[in-house]
């Protein structure tokens, strides 16, 4: 008998799934949006899927799983982009989305089991009290708030209240170890980092603690400006209105929106950049007095769009500006890059000169560290790696540290330092190498020094290792 034969037996009546063809879909999440990864990750598959429908299920899957050192990765939705749910080492997907519950606790908190939608927290938060999420990914429809957590980093939102790095943006969270006895921890505080964008090697996340805000019925705007440079003025400009509530600031640069956003196809010049703006219904005045001072047009509102209302705007930002660029050209991929303040307006205009004409650029606005500033999720014509290596050498020439989306690893990707603290949790919580193997470098290779030169976007696991 097989280990998996034998797992499934120990599992008894928890849901699974066995059918490869079943296994290797759940087995897979958004890679492909990168040629280099679609590559080397387009035969990863698990042997199981186990599907726990209780935290006491939970327990017994990681207990079966440990016993018989069977690897387990776990998975939301399967929206991450970097190949972060794959099982590189097969095994089994502990596939989360059954673990649905959520409540609003005390001073606008909510507390979620890990395979909620943020989409349904939301909608709960607003029937129930009349707030929503901070911030959500653009994957809010379907992206799951432990997916979020351990493998996202900010988005929607995140012009006003920073990212999931931010102090205060994630208050608590339920982890279980992957040991002979499972242990349920509970991080509160820094110690939240430990699994904040960790992929999930360092523990299950069972519950999470977020803060909520007031819930708006944000109104969608497209605004047109004839160049660039001044649109990402613009958005700089409105990101630092602290008075004027806002969701999502987002300038994109011709041909963009001309190419790639079918549903705006007739409603963008050609060569006209634009900005995509969520505003609150009692901000709106501000926001057009604000662009009164601008040569800038409203194209599009999305409280006055009747019959030619456009998706949720929000489905165009962040990474979503990649997948609408997918729909249309299957070569486009893309970079992740940031613009440190102050002089990110600088390096966005010089960078927009300087790169060829394969970089199309897109910034997201964001509160980081309480300073505006901005990250470029720009599209890319790709040819090869050599020169994805080429245009990252000239973000970095201009001081703009690049997270490589091209890879799976932490310490590759570069958003997650892997710290001493961070390490030292990880052999405390899966002390066998158990949890998503394959995707901390330093953990497997004590020698690698997973603090190279990288600025991290979440720098270290507690404040007195900074
Ligand atoms: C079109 C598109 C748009 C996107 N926009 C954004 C964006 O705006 N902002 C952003 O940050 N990201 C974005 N992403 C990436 C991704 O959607 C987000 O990270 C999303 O929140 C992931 O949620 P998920 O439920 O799909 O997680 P999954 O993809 O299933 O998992 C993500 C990671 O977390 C681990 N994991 C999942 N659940 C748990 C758990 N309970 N315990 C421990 N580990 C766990 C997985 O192993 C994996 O490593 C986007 C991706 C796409 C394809």
């Amino acid at each position: 008998m097989s280990d998996i034969d034998a797992l499934l037996r120990d599992l008894g009546a928890i849901r699974t799934i066995v059918d490869r063809a079943q296994v290797k879909l759940r087995s897979r999440d958004f890679y492909w949006y990168s040629p280099i990864l679609k590559k080397r990750l387009k035969d990863v598959t698990a042997e199981l899927v186990v599907l726990p429908a209780s935290e006491a299920e939970l327990v017994e899957t990681l207990r079966a799983c440990h016993a018989r050192r069977v690897p387990v990765t776990p998975r939301g939705a399967g929206t991450g982009n970097y190949g972060q749910a794959m099982p590189l080492r097969g095994g089994v997907v502990l596939d989360l989305s059954l673990l649905t519950s959520a409540r609003l606790i005390e001073h606008g908190l909510v507390r979620a089991a890990a395979g909620a939608k943020l989409s349904d927290i939301d909608q709960q938060a607003r029937a129930e009290a009349g707030l929503e999420m901070r911030m959500h990914p653009s994957t809010w429809r379907t992206a799951t708030i432990g997916g979020f957590i351990c493998g996202g980093s900010g988005g929607v939102g995140s012009a006003t209240w920073g990212g999931l790095r931010d102090r205060g943006n994630v208050t608590g969270l339920r982890l279980l170890t992957m040991e002979k006895h499972p242990r349920a921890l509970e991080l509160r505080g820094d110690d939240v980092q430990k699994a904040i964008h960790a992929y999930g090697t360092t523990g299950i996340v069972t519950e999470v603690e977020m803060p909520l805000a007031t819930a708006h019925a944000w109104v969608d705007f497209v605004v047109g400006f004839e160049d660039f440079a001044a649109a990402a003025r613009f958005g700089h400009v409105l990101t630092g209105q602290d008075a004027l509530l806002k969701k999502l600031v987002t300038p994109i640069a011709a041909p963009i929106p001309q190419l790639y956003f079918r549903p705006m196809k007739d409603l963008v010049p050609a060569g006209h950049a634009i900005v995509l703006a969520m505003i609150a219904p009692q901000a709106t005045q501000a926001f057009e007095a604000l662009l009164a001072g601008w040569r800038a047009t409203i194209l599009y509102r999305g409280d006055r769009a009747g019959a030619s209302a456009l998706p949720p705007i929000y489905e165009f930002s962040w990474n979503h500006t990649t997948l609408q660029a997918l729909k249309v050209d299957r070569t486009i991929t893309y970079d992740q890059v940031l613009y440190p303040a102050p002089g990110h307006l600088d390096r966005v205009a010089r960078l927009y000169r300087d790169l060829g004409s394969d970089v199309m650029h897109h910034l997201e606005f964001v509160r980081f560290d309480g300073q505006v500033g901005c990250f470029g999720l720009p599209l890319i014509r790709f040819t090869d790696a050599a020169r994805l290596a080429a245009i990252d050498a000239g973000f970095a020439a201009e001081g703009c540290p690049t997270y490589n989306p091209h890879a799976f690893t932490l310490e590759e990707g570069g958003m997650k330092k892997v710290d001493p603290v961070q390490l030292a949790f990880k052999r405390e919580t899966d002390p066998d190498g158990l949890l998503n193997p394959g995707k901390m470098i330093a953990f497997e290779r004590p020698d690698y020094d997973g603090a190279a030169a990288q600025s991290h976007l979440f720098p270290a696991a507690r404040a007195d290792v900074r």
